[in-house]
């Protein structure tokens, strides 16, 4: 009986200091997880005001040469200086300028959020602000290298002091 209690007792001890060492590692698990995914959320949410901005501020064709839908002087598009090929998808911003659909998609994304010919500007300031921080804490993020590590820690049983 004595042996069991003594079996019991130290059961009880080992499972409370696992306890004690991963709980810690638990609980900053989900702190960063939490982070990780707010983060996530402003990016989402960010992309998706800027792709609406620029929806609302341009609209989308099919090229159709019997439809007259380039005048002769923008037969091409003037970022990839190709020519508009029948079936082609374009975008055509407020200021009447025509591009391909994933060549000015591209340049407002990447680029500048202005017009490439005549610098007409398609995204309001705040939006474009707010883009451009996201995708700059996107690109600078260590929450997610430090996330990969505690989740590697926690795997092996041992603790992880980088945070
Ligand atoms: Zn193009
Ligand atoms: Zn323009």
């Amino acid at each position: 009986m004595g042996a069991l209690t003594k079996f019991f007792s130290h059961l009880h001890k080992m499972v409370a200091s696992y306890f004690l060492t991963v709980l810690p590692e638990i609980i900053r698990l989900i702190i960063l997880a939490i982070f990780v995914l707010w983060k996530f959320y402003r990016l989402v949410s960010s992309n998706y005001k800027y792709m609406s901005m620029i929806n609302k501020k341009s609209s989308k064709f099919v090229y159709r040469r019997n439809h007259g839908h380039l005048k002769s002087d923008f037969q091409e598009c003037a970022i990839c200086l190709s020519e508009f090929v029948e079936g082609e998808k374009g975008r055509e911003l407020e200021c009447k300028h025509m591009f391909h659909r994933h060549c000015v998609e591209k340049w407002l994304q990447e680029y500048k959020a202005t017009c490439p010919l005549c610098r007409n500007s398609i995204v309001s300031e705040e939006i474009l602000a707010e883009y451009h921080r996201v995708k700059d804490e996107q690109n600078n993020s260590i929450i997610e290298k430090e996330l990969a590590l505690i989740l590697l820690s926690v795997m092996h049983g041992g603790t992880c002091h980088g945070f």
